[in-house]
């Protein structure tokens, strides 16, 4: 019997990233190649097809289905399933019906993504009626998130409202089977949006396309500071070559020494820091993060881009715009510094009349375009951790993303994060959709940011949340705000505990877990400021197994700048006398140091701490790395970009139980890196050590919590957990002895996943 002529019908169900992103036609042509009948329609968590035909036809389209991300990179299926259903009689077409549910609409606005091969490829190409075109765009690329007012995602809800589409633009957005079917901010030179170069009072110098991109090329070889408006926001840009402009960048931003992000083409790159195969791949990604390599050395690039560090960030091209600068730049700049259109730590500037007057001090010419951007978006940043990809800023390319939970929460929730790195988050169904990164919240202005931001993406995704999630913190403005809601339930959460209730959510389990938080400072349920500790967790509760025993910490908001601080702590503690030649290079001010150990001893403006972020700024100012934080864990940084690989020993330590809790005392630790300073021990050797030393305390909490309950998963988090150096060791460590290691991947293992661990664990209580 010949198969082909029986004719089959199969209904196929389809979670993962497949909505709002072209999956619907990409199926409607799959459906036309293989002359099947039936319809495909997006459901509440996913998308359902009908297809109708001979079995090889439809195990044919299947098999294409299943390798979509090929044709297009955003679509991700987590599953497939399919059963035969009752064929239907006289069906003559296939079909994109309209969305049962309103359900779906949480998924229809997408992250901003960079240019894609077959844009590029049209961008550079003379017979295009795009070539050269710094907008050009489609389905699979393009602003989404960034140019959205308001749902449903339709053009005149965005930013491209006001251009109004040529007739060769509309034929290709009418046509399903064009590339550019419904691409909301399809658009070419004759219809769409144009660029203009002006001086720092906003006067256009230069209107001409061509000539805008040549002339900015000009004035940054020049060392010329440029803000240059991309997809998500402005960017300062000088040539990361010239010390003079790098310099001058630095005064005038006031930013004296956090390294700056660069962009640069893929192989020039190369040339300046070690790109290995998963970095490659992620910096060559559609979401095109700021990717962290290691420096190559020695290298052209100057260096105050990035002192300081072992690092160099870097990213690709990402707009059409960009490519344009960089092909008219070829063989006068290698590399681009491309840091965020901002003043110190406020929000990343996207609009045209606040560049001008916010960065106007800062830059000699702006290189504007007149599509808006409605929603500030800055770029990620990524680095690779044990072999896998980690982000550490999540915001364009990523963001409105949802982490998909299998579970579905029965209420709507708020998250309000936390106050350093916030992000927020909001539950819908079985979506987490958490925001892009908001920043520092003692800033008024990213404060009022943080309000206006609440509000956008809240009717963005169409949700009314009567949960909400906060930080346990008395003072956190994110806090106070939260507890003034008018909700059902305002459930407040440990700090750590949310950071290991993170690393759950984006696993999608909800197993018991020995929770290791390498942190800052998070405020503690005996009101003490913890930060270095080994939990019992899972999303409806928490113990606290083991910590860092508690040092005094005097003196407020300087305590996480002054590396003094946390040292005089420790050596009280364990009343250790550290040679004054070290504390005369670390604090010179002998009266300052008096005043500081009055304090403690007094207990006048001292908390109690197991903050491990401080352990690390007191021991880089033992070894001689600095002795104060002008950025968040500068000095920290610095302590990991010295230590050896090779050196594998450690410093001694103890574990003390009592009461049924384990401290880590670290008498030995501290005695031991003065010992090795004084021997003029190698400050490379000495650094690995101290990290080691962290690592195995870590290990041995881990194997006690082993013993005492059988779990044999670990979760780590925390901002401490960023330094790569640390993460491998305790990974490793871990693995090797037979733990299950979970870490953060889809979000910053630093307080950007607090408010993600703050939703999982409410709606833990709302399922
Ligand atoms: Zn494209
Ligand atoms: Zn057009
Ligand atoms: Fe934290």
């Amino acid at each position: 019997m010949d198969t082909n002529k029986h004719i089959y019908r199969k209904e196929i169900r389809l979670h993962g990233q497949v909505q709002g992103i072209g999956f619907r036609p990409f199926v409607f042509r799959l459906a036309e190649k293989f002359k099947l009948t039936g319809f495909v329609y997006n459901h509440t968590e996913g998308v359902i097809i009908e297809i109708q035909g001979n079995e090889k036809n439809i195990n044919d389209f299947i098999d294409n289905l299943k390798n979509s991300n090929k044709e297009n990179p955003l679509i991700k299926i987590s599953t497939l399933q399919t059963q035969n259903i009752n064929t239907i009689e006289n069906e003559k077409s296939f079909e994109i019906k309209q969305s049962e549910t309103t359900g779906s609409i949480t998924a229809e606005v997408t992250a901003d993504i960079a240019t894609c091969k077959d844009c590029l490829r049209e961008l550079f190409d003379k017979n295009d009626f795009r070539y050269r075109y710094p907008f050009i765009n489609c389905t699979n690329c393009g602003p989404r998130y960034s140019i959205i007012k308001t749902i449903p995602y339709d053009r005149p809800n965005t930013t491209m409202a006001e251009f109004k589409m040529c007739d060769k633009c509309k034929q290709q957005y009418v046509d399903v089977t064009d590339r550019r079917f419904h691409a909301q901010p399809v658009a070419c030179p004759v219809c769409g949006p144009k660029i203009y170069l002006c001086n720092n009072t906003g006067k256009i110098i230069e209107e001409d396309s061509d000539k805008v991109i040549a002339r900015t090329v000009e004035l940054l070889k020049d060392g010329k500071i440029a803000a240059i408006k991309g997809l998500g926001g402005y960017h300062l840009a000088c040539d990361a070559e010239n010390e003079q402009a790098v310099k001058t960048l630095r005064s005038r931003k006031m930013r004296d020494a956090k390294p700056f992000a660069m962009m640069a083409a893929i192989e020039t790159i190369k040339s300046f820091a070690q790109v290995d195969q998963q970095s490659e791949k992620l910096l060559q990604s559609i979401e095109s993060p700021i990717v962290l390599l290691n420096k190559k050395t020695p290298n052209t690039l100057t260096p105050s881009v990035a002192a300081g560090v072992n690092t160099f960030g870097f990213m690709l091209p990402f707009t059409p715009l960009h490519h344009l600068i960089f092909a008219m730049a070829e063989g006068k700049i290698n590399a681009l510094v491309m840091t965020s259109g901002n003043i110190a730590d406020e929000p990343l500037i996207c609009k045209d009349d606040i560049a001008l007057s916010k960065l106007g001090k800062i830059a000699d010419v702006f290189l504007m375009h007149n599509r808006e951007i409605h929603r500030q978006v800055d770029d990620s940043v990524m680095h690779v951790v044990a072999n896998a990809p980690a982000l550490l800023r999540r915001s364009r390319g990523f963001v409105p993303q949802p982490i998909i939970s299998q579970r579905s929460a029965s209420a709507e929730i708020f998250a309000a994060g936390s106050d350093l790195k916030n992000t927020f988050c909001f539950v819908k169904n079985n979506r987490f959709i958490v925001s892009e990164h908001i920043g520092d919240m003692e800033d008024a202005n990213v404060y009022k940011h943080w309000l206006n931001s609440i509000e956008h993406l809240k009717k963005l995704i169409d949700v009314n949340p009567k949960v909400v999630a906060c930080d346990m913190h008395p003072n956190y403005p994110s806090s106070q705000y939260a507890r003034k809601l008018k909700a059902d339930k305002i459930i407040e959460v440990q700090h750590h505990w949310a950071h290991i209730a993170s690393v759950l959510a984006e696993n999608d389990t909800t197993e018991t877990v020995i929770g290791l938080v390498a942190d800052g400072t998070g405020y503690g349920t005996d009101d003490a400021i913890w930060g270095c500790e080994c939990l019992i967790a899972s999303l409806e509760k928490f113990e606290r197994f083991g910590h860092l025993s508690y040092y005094p910490l005097a003196g407020g908001d300087l305590a996480s700048k002054e590396a003094v601080r946390p040292l005089l702590g420790l050596a009280k503690k364990y009343n250790i006398v550290i040679p004054e030649k070290l504390l005369n290079q670390i604090e010179p001010d002998n009266t300052k140091r008096k005043i500081i150990e009055q304090q403690i001893e007094k207990n006048i403006n001292v908390v109690q701490t197991s903050s491990l972020g401080r352990l690390f700024d007191a021991a880089a100012a033992l070894i001689g790395l600095g002795n104060y934080n002008h950025f968040e864990a500068q000095i920290p940084m610095a302590t990991e970009s010295q230590a050896d690989k090779n050196e594998k020993q450690t410093y001694s330590f103890n574990l003390v139980e009592q009461n049924n809790t384990f401290s880590i005392e670290i008498k030995g630790l501290i005695e031991g890196m003065i010992k090795d300073r004084l021997d003029n021990i190698d400050l490379k050797s000495i650094c690995a050590k101290f990290h080691n030393t962290i690592a195995e305390f870590f290990f041995k909490l881990a194997e006690q919590a082993r013993h005492k309950t059988g779990i044999k998963t670990v979760a780590i988090s925390g901002g401490v957990f960023c330094n790569k150096f640390l993460s491998e060791r305790l990974i490793e460590r871990l693995q090797k002895n037979g733990f299950v290691v979970l870490c953060n991947r889809l979000m910053p293992a630093n307080d950007g996943c607090i408010s993600l661990g703050q939703a999982a664990i409410a709606a833990a209580k709302a399922i």
